[in-house]
């Protein structure tokens, strides 16, 4: 097989951020900011989430401009994707690459050289359970390659169950959102959604007993079961960290009764936490899995990645998509596994240590605000009091030229690009620590009103 030409990648270390911020020249939101709001409130599927009005117009590596020319350190990454940061230029000049050579070419249909690629790519860095080299199936985003391993979950097992837990997140289509489990809000209105899905208590290793003692004993016998889905550090629930051992015990629990075991890093993989998957760190290898968000730093790819004796149980025409793999996608995505591997997963470890540092005093400094800090690498959660207070932080952190992002019920998670500089870490922690303190203050103020 011949070897497609690569461009030659230049310098593996983080880049430097060509913007200074932040910089706030407006109020913010400012008045263009305003007026766009305004504007998109008009035309827009009022069902996006919006968490605070930030109207991007570029962005260079952590740093992004707003509309008004306000400079913002991105600490939310476009929900945790840009991982290589904005327009990384190594990224930039693959895409730009692949676009004056072919733009799209089916791969479903037909034999795309840089779809498998891609795929080679991803199974070289997925430690599978398995001695065989993975097989690879590409989609455009998370949800779609959760779809995907739904289906050739219970293809592949012929069993009908799938397990998820509560708090999980894995999508928003009718299969995804029904394995999902952070918020009813995602379900209200929607019923009935997809049967066969049951959700159980995540993270402690206590919650493994429910398997036995509920599921199996109770809902439905194991050999009914195809999957486990589970998140090894949940994203959209809080970044919540498990419990050594819950993720080692869910192995065993799978390899007992036949079981797949279905990695879903979408959030917390490609280097986010300091090893290419977060499972990783546990020493575990799943049957399954998938990939999305990071792993093309901004173009919309995901990916299935699975044991090749499981994809080669289903045939021609059981799955496929148009664009999914679009040569694209794919170049973004090879330049972004050179630069992971090249020195940002690495990075990320040091980077997220830093954070994880200057952050740990705060539950002591500000009892009854703070609850905990905690995280792996660059996938930092901090959980306060309250939904409010985690909402005010947010806020807080906007009008300081800081982007971070709730997440769960009362938590604000940091997921910085990779290739954020020491300089822009301490930065930001000053920002965020300057956050919290207002709204402390500002708590405490309204406590002191409210007792006169
Ligand atoms: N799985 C996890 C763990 C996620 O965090 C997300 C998105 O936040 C998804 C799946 C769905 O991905 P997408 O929004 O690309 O469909």
């Amino acid at each position: 097989m011949s070897e497609p030409t690569r461009r030659p990648l230049a310098d593996p270390q983080p880049v430097e951020s060509a913007l200074e911020a932040p910089r706030l020249v407006t109020e913010v939101p400012g008045p263009r900011a305003r007026a766009h709001v305004a504007f998109d409130e008009t035309w827009t599927s009022p069902s996006l989430p919006r968490a605070y009005p930030i109207v991007p117009v570029r962005g260079v590596g952590t740093v992004v401009e707003d509309i008004d020319g306000n400079r913002f350190l991105d600490f939310a990454a476009g929900i945790a994707v840009v991982s290589t940061g904005h327009c990384h230029p190594e990224v930039v000049a693959a895409v730009t690459d692949q676009a004056e050579r072919l733009l799209h070419f089916s791969a479903s249909d037909f034999y795309l050289p840089i779809y498998a690629e891609t795929c080679r790519e991803l199974a070289r860095v997925t430690p599978l359970a398995g001695d065989d080299a993975p097989r690879v199936y590409l989609g455009n985003s998370g949800t779609e390659v959760v779809e995907a391993a739904m289906k050739l979950a219970r293809h592949a097992t012929g069993r009908p169950v799938l397990v998820a837990f509560l708090g999980a997140f894995h999508g928003r289509t009718y299969g995804s959102v029904s394995l999902t489990a952070s918020k009813a809000k995602y379900h209200a209105g929607f019923g009935p959604l997809l049967p066969g899905v049951v959700h159980a208590p995540y993270g402690r290793l206590a919650d493994l007993d429910w398997f036995e003692d509920v599921l199996f004993k109770r809902l439905v016998p194991p050999d009914e079961v195809a999957a486990v889905f589970v998140e090894p550090i949940q994203g959209e629930g809080g970044y919540v960290v498990p419990e050594d051992g819950f993720l080692e015990g869910l192995r065993a629990l799978c390899d007992r009764y036949g079981i797949l075991l279905v990695a879903d890093e979408i959030q917390s993989g490609a280097g986010r936490t300091g090893t290419f998957w977060a499972i990783e760190q546990w020493g575990v290898r799943p049957d399954i899995l998938l990939t999305a968000k990071g792993i093309a730093s901004g173009l919309p790819l995901g990916a299935m990645v699975a044991r090749r004796d499981l994809m080669e149980r289903w045939g021609k025409g059981a799955h496929g998509s148009t664009y999914g793999g679009n040569p694209l996608a794919c170049a973004a995505a090879l330049a972004t596994i050179r630069l992971l591997e090249g020195g940002l997963i690495a990075n990320a470890r040091v980077r997220g240590g830093q954070a994880l540092a200057g952050l740990a005093d705060l539950p002591e400094r500000y009892p009854g605000l703070v609850a905990e800090v905690r995280g792996r690498g660059l996938m930092i959660g901090i959980e306060f009091a309250t939904t409010a207070a985690a909402e005010a932080v947010q806020w807080a952190c906007f009008e300081r030229g800081l982007l971070v992002l709730e997440a769960g019920d009362s938590a604000v998670r940091l997921s910085p690009p990779l290739t954020v500089t020491e300089g822009e870490m301490a930065t930001a922690l000053e920002l965020f620590r300057a956050a919290v303190a207002a709204v402390a203050e500002r708590g405490a103020v309204e406590a002191a009103g409210s007792r006169r």
